[in-house]
């Protein structure tokens, strides 16, 4: 369950200024903070040497002009719009060609020697601020036609020399939100901390931000006005807050922590066993990876493979434009060949329109209910089956499965088979191995669990995308923290969801993993296996506190704790309830640990 994101009124003691917030990834460091900014490409302040100068100059005018030649293509198919439609295109294509605006920007570049994206930033945000401060309504209001067009260069900005790749040491990343792809370009210089207005515990970037063990603090509002670039600050992520400006004392007494792997476990080649419960019952763990790193240890820190490879941030920004076949294979075939009998799961790209740059769409208003995952594949059907056929060559020979992102019903599931049968086919018949991956769906959205007795008729394996059933069950936004309070993972009706797929894929004699954050917790682990759980799929780091609860407990026990969940009416109830049975039964386990993510 996450907990509540709302910022509290800073509190200024002897010139340091307390924020708080909520604490998604744990840890403590102290260092400059770093503003990110951008939605579509994340970018920050970079200094360029002055022999960089020319390249930036030429990337904004190349951006420029891609700018340019966007409008005009725009003001000529506009022919059946009304009036106002091309003529708004006119005048952001003059803001661009007779305006001081794109002189501002190159003098800008010159005197100040920065990259070409904040040069952009800065100079359009100060145009934003004069024209609306303008009274007159007509010309105050021409502001939106400036940021409009910034934002349509910065995008054309995008793809080329990424300014991420030049973090700073000691950066804390300042964003109103993080994506997830720039989060990896960033993990190559391991900022030390994250703080961002916006985000949950469930969201990508947070997720990430655990995995890789850099400490993360979100729901700071208004975070640009209270935090500059260049500000040192304390991010403490086991409470939640963060110090700006802290006393030189407190620096000097605090130390950078990353949250430590709980007793790391690596075991030697050859001899990963099953955790087993007091009473004998083993119990499946498996690893949640986003990147070819983890796959190359997971087997020493107690995974039998990888359970969900979110194959989308395998390729970085680079989502924007699909890998091609050649690297996906390549990308497949090295993950499975490192993880061998155990298996890797590959679920196929879960991306929405606005994170590539989908020609099909527009922006979404809700990006979530709208073109995603399986239904983007399918608008997009030609780089689906670039992917299909990608893990069908990784699967030559290598124990890999599909997993179908998304699902919403059995519609999905048939076209999605008869791709990949189709793919099959023409692969072998023009010569080329291909395997007999097991396919498999994510069972997160309500549809989905209600039509499950026909699903898993029709499937290999389930996998219960917790992250996601919470968001759409309970109609919340796992991304925003100011419904962090209505995210109730322990809600009822989730767990009753989760009990009727379990007992679905029972009878249907195939597996039902369980892979969202939930079960990489180890407060849940004891319920979860009561509902019936016997294979889980997390992040690496949960996996050995997990292990240490499976052999703590007693599969009577789960039993017993799920039938008296059973009985509560609410979220906060069943909350309760599991507290108390944990202190009463298993003390030795989490008297020093009822937190609950
Ligand atoms: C989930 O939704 O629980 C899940 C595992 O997938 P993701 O977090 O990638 O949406
Ligand atoms: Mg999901």
């Amino acid at each position: 369950m996450n907990s509540i994101a709302t910022s509290s009124t800073p509190i200024e003691t002897n010139g340091e200024l307390e924020l708080a917030g909520t604490s998604v990834s744990r840890g403590v460091a102290v260092g400059k903070a770093v503003c990110l900014f951008g939605e579509k490409l994340q970018f920050f302040r970079v200094d360029i040497a002055g022999h960089d100068l020319q390249t930036e100059i030429d990337r904004f005018r190349a951006a420029l002009n891609a700018a340019k030649y966007q409008l005009n293509q725009l003001t000529n198919v506009s022919g059946d719009l009304p009036p106002s439609a091309s003529g708004i295109f006119d005048v952001h294509l003059m803001i661009l060609e007779h305006s001081s605006f794109a002189e501002g920007v190159e003098n800008y570049l010159a005197v100040h020697l920065v990259n070409a994206e904040w040069a952009l930033k800065t100079v359009s945000d100060e145009h934003v601020s004069r024209q609306s401060s303008v009274t007159d309504q007509g010309i105050g209001e021409r502001y939106i036609d400036v940021q409009d067009v910034a934002e349509r260069v910065m995008n054309a900005l995008d793809g080329s020399d990424n300014s991420t790749d030049f973090l700073t040491e000691n950066a804390v990343v300042i964003a109103s939100m993080v994506r997830p792809s720039t989060l990896v370009e960033l993990s190559r210089h391991r900022p030390l901390a994250i703080v961002t207005e916006y985000g949950g515990w469930t969201s990508h970037a947070f997720i990430m931000a655990r995995e890789m063990r850099i400490p993360a603090v979100t729901g700071i509002a208004d975070i640009f006005r209270v935090i500059a670039d260049g500000d040192l600050l304390l991010v403490d992520g086991y409470n939640g807050k963060i110090i700006l400006r802290p006393s030189a004392d407190r620096v000097s007494k605090s130390e950078n922590v990353r949250d430590p792997v709980q007793d790391e476990i690596l075991i030697p080649p050859g001899h990963l066993e099953d955790p087993r419960t007091l009473d004998g019952h083993a119990i499946v763990i498996r690893a949640n990876a986003e990147n070819i790193e983890s796959a190359a240890e997971l087997h020493l820190q107690g995974a039998r493979g990888i359970g969900l490879l979110r194959s989308e941030y395998l390729f970085g920004q680079r989502i924007g434009s699909f890998p091609t076949g050649d690297e996906q294979t390549r990308a497949y075939s090295s993950i499975a060949k490192l993880v061998g009998e155990n298996g890797l799961r590959i679920r196929t790209f879960d991306v929405n329109a606005d994170q590539l740059s989908f020609s099909g769409s527009g922006r979404e208003r809700n990006p979530s209910l709208g073109l995603r995952a399986i239904r983007l594949s399918f608008a997009d059907e030609e780089n689906f089956r670039t992917q299909i056929r990608s893990i069908l060559r990784a699967s030559a020979g290598n124990n890999v499965d599909i997993v179908l992102p998304m699902i919403s019903g059995l519609y999905e599931i048939y076209r999605a088979k008869n791709v990949i049968e189709n793919e099959k086919t023409s692969l072998r018949q023009a010569g080329v191995e291909a395997g007999d991956p097991r396919v498999g769906v994510m069972i997160e959205v309500p549809s989905a669990v209600l039509m499950i007795d026909e699903i898993v008729k029709n499937v290999d394996f389930v996998c219960l995308g917790t992250n996601d059933l919470v968001q759409y069950l309970l109609a919340v936004d796992r991304d925003n923290g100011s419904v962090a309070d209505w995210y109730q993972t322990l809600h009822p009706a989730v767990l009753r969801s989760i009990k009727t797929v379990i007992r679905a894929a029972d009878m249907a004699d195939i597996p039902a993993v369980m892979c969202g954050e939930m079960a990489g917790s180890p407060f849940y682990t004891p319920l979860l296996i009561g509902l019936g759980a016997r294979e889980f799929s997390m992040n690496l780091n949960a996996i050995a506190a997990v292990r240490n609860v499976i052999a703590g407990i007693s599969f009577e026990e789960a039993f017993d704790l799920a039938g008296q969940v059973a009985a509560a009416s609410t979220a906060s109830d069943v909350e309760a309830k599991l507290r108390q049975f944990y202190m009463e039964k298993w003390p030795h386990l989490f008297e020093s640990n009822l937190r609950i993510s």
